[in-house]
């Protein structure tokens, strides 16, 4: 393996320092799911990795508070899933959380790191989406919330700029009524990257928000507010044209080993319409 110096701030204003004096030659470890690999396979050759779990302003926390749920950076996917606020406000993001990877990897793998990593697979992106989330990006010049939607540019780039990390991810708690799901096509049973990694909500209003990764550069959020599709009643021909328009960023790439263009099309169409039928049918039951 390629040498690096590893450096362990105890608080946040050191690592923002480092991570801007370093630049692109720093990587940052939360869970070091995705980066333990990648530096293994040489793939990321850093000079330093900075480490984030001494971090005092970053200890895992889940906080509520004028209507928003606040997620630290790290703060793990077995904690997201198991968390109270997180299943009553925000249920399609536990369901997304509670896929990745198997239980050792979901007790190191953060929420924030799932994000950063940027992957067009990240299962936990098209929730975030959905739910409008915003990351909370700490730098030299302090603090700025990015919208998540305007968060991801390709796999493994961010908007983040130079010096920045993410700090926490911060969610709002819905003012109307939601039904959402998530549902993920894989290879195989067992733990494996998404396919297609979708979210659905649809809300009391007639707003249908749908969210969908794993078939293009980044994870992509369309929103209906038509109110057709979240119409039990609407005719069929009028929501196939809508959901086309929807699935119309869907650019799957033709050199991916887990599936042709062509599958992960079909089972976006799929997944796509399920979902949407799930989250309709927890919006009526009060889910
Ligand atoms: C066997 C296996 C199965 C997996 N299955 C899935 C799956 O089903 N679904 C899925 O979505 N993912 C899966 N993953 C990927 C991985 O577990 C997730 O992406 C995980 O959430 C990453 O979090 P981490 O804390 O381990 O990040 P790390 O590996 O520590 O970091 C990932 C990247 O993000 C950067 N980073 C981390 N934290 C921050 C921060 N606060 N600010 C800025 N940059 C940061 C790092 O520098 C690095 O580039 C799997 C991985 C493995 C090894």
């Amino acid at each position: 393996m390629h040498t690096f110096s590893y450096a362990r701030p105890g608080t946040l204003a050191e690592a923002v320092a480092l991570l801007d004096a370093y630049g692109p030659d720093a990587r940052l470890l939360a869970g070091g799911t995705d980066l333990v690999i990648r530096l293994r396979d040489g793939t990321l050759r850093p000079s330093v990795v900075i480490d984030l779990k001494r971090i005092a302003e970053l200890r895992p926390a889940i906080r509520e508070d004028a209507g928003w749920l606040t997620i630290s950076a790290t703060t793990v996917m077995t904690d997201v899933a198991a968390d109270a606020r997180v299943r009553r406000h925000f249920p399609a993001l536990v369901e997304a959380a509670a896929v990745v990877g198997s239980v050792q990897i979901r007790n190191r793998a953060t929420l924030a790191g799932n994000v950063c990593n940027a992957s067009p697979a990240a299962d936990t992106a098209p929730p975030l989406l959905v739910y409008g989330a915003e990351v909370v990006a700490a730098g030299p010049a302090g603090t700025r919330p990015i919208p998540i939607a305007e968060f991801f540019v390709r796999s493994g780039e961010t908007t983040l700029a130079r010096g920045e990390l993410v700090a926490a991810i911060e969610l709002p708690v819905p003012r109307r009524r939601m039904g959402a799901v998530h549902l993920r096509r894989t290879r195989r049973r067992g733990h494996d990257l998404a396919s297609v990694t979708l979210c659905c909500g649809v809300d009391e209003a007639g707003v249908t928000r749908l969210a969908y990764g794993s078939v293009g550069p980044r994870p992509v959020l369309v929103v209906d507010e038509s109110g057709v599709l979240a119409d039990r009643a609407a005719p069929e021909a009028a929501k196939t044209a809508i959901l086309e328009r929807m699935f119309a960023d869907a650019s799957p790439s033709p050199r991916s080993m887990r599936a042709s263009p062509e599958y992960r099309l079909a089972m976006l169409r799929v997944l796509g319409r399920r979902a949407l039928r799930i989250a309709i049918e927890r919006l009526a039951a009060g889910e």
